[in-house]
């Protein structure tokens, strides 16, 4: 292949993990994730979002939401507009940085030193402004996310692609500040970083992290998102390794303490090999979409439900209000409250030293007049390393 490889910001974690999913002959086929209700409520967002930050609107218009879900096919408006409410709470945080001059959906790219590797990606949000820590020209970079939140460290090279690329675009920043917001979940990942430190990562670790040497493949979860999965060597010879694995599985007689123990040894390997399969099925159904026969009848069929909704206390209970004649009570009654939610109140009213001995005595007041209910003890059976104390 000629010229740069040309890589996106979004895949260079999975480049990360295995380095040959981003590579592979121009002629080989390739899968393309299917546009699906996931991806639909994702442009749908988007588009509502870009709106909202060039109208520096503090709420969001429900027919912004009902026109988009209408164009991109989306039937959970209710989330799509959970969403957006989630990415105005960011917004909220983030001003007065992001404001109607802010760039939205803005396009970067940049070639690497050496010309190896053609970076690009997609900000949902660019702003320009000064850190007030670090008293340093720095540029502002928001990826609105609506699948499930990774957990953190999985992101970790995308978000020192977008970094990378920020400051390419913006030549007097010295340090950049990535948001990735994710918005079913209202939660953020929030890094900023000083021009030196993403220079050093961008020379230096991505294109050492993103070498393949042209014969090694890492299978695993990420090839669930791998445009070669359908023609992609490795991840054929690890379905059929664990297949094997688990179908050629020989249970040892249990009788003895020895055998058992032999049987205990095999449980890992055989574990991860269930767990492959599974995957596996899993993957092959998602991308192919054809049922898998299942020996005992029936077929392993994919099937998508709803996600759960989840209600904001606040402009609910404003609205049961407004619409209905409904006690204080019955309103009450309705409100739960999370202990992380409690906890960050608590921490707030107690000055620095007393944060944890104050929130610890309101909650022992809580329990004690009843509004706090402790659940019962919770019991596992865990396997100890060390030897057992005589
Ligand atoms: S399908 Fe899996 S093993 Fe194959 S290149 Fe992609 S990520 Fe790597």
């Amino acid at each position: 292949m000629g010229g740069p490889l040309k890589v996106r910001a979004s895949e260079t974690d999975r480049g990360w993990i295995c380095p040959a999913s981003l590579h592979g002959d121009e002629d080989e086929v390739r899968v393309l994730s299917q546009s699906g209700e996931a991806a639909n409520l994702g442009n749908a967002v988007h588009e509502v979002m870009a709106r909202i930050v060039q109208l520096e609107l503090e709420h969001v218009p429900a027919n912004l939401v009902t026109d988009a879900c209408e164009k991109y096919g989306v039937t959970d408006v209710d989330k799509a507009t959970m969403c957006c409410w989630n990415g105005i709470k960011v917004l909220t945080e983030l001003r007065p940085f992001v404001g109607k001059e802010s760039a939205v959906e803005f396009q970067m790219r940049e070639v690497l030193p050496e010309g190896l590797f053609e970076l690009s990606g997609r900000a949902d949000i660019m702003a320009r402004g000064i850190d007030q820590r670090l008293g340093l020209p720095v540029v502002l970079i928001v990826d609105w996310k609506t699948g499930s939140k990774t957990e953190d460290g999985r992101h970790y090279n995308q978000m020192l692609s977008y970094a990378s690329l920020g400051l390419e675009e913006n030549q007097a920043a010295q340090a950049v500040k990535v948001v990735l917001a994710w918005l079913a979940e209202g939660e953020r990942s929030v890094k900023t970083y000083l021009r030196a430190d993403v220079e050093k990562w961008r020379n230096e670790e991505l294109p050492r992290d993103l070498y393949w040497d042209g014969k090694s493949y890492v299978p695993g979860e990420q090839c669930r998102w791998c445009p070669r999965m359908a023609s992609c060597p490795g991840h054929a010879s690890w379905v059929e390794a664990n297949r094997v694995s688990v179908v050629g599985w020989q249970p040892s007689p249990l009788a003895q303490p020895e055998m058992l123990a032999q049987a205990l040894a095999a449980i890992p390997q055989l574990e991860d090999g269930i767990k492959a399969v599974k995957l596996a099925a899993k993957q092959m159904l998602e991308t192919r979409g054809e049922d898998i026969p299942l020996r005992e009848g029936g077929f392993l069929h994919l099937v998508e439900r709803k996600g759960a909704l989840k209600v904001d206390a606040a402009p609910t209970l404003a609205k049961l209000r407004a619409d209905f004649d409904l006690t204080q009570e019955r309103l009450d009654a309705m409100v739960t409250i999370t202990k992380d939610a409690l906890g960050d109140v608590l921490r707030d009213q107690f000055p620095q030293g007393e944060k944890g001995k104050g929130a610890d005595k309101f909650l022992a007041e809580l329990e004690a007049s009843g509004a706090a209910k402790r659940q019962p003890p919770v019991r596992w059976v865990e396997v100890r390393r060390e030897a057992k104390e005589a």
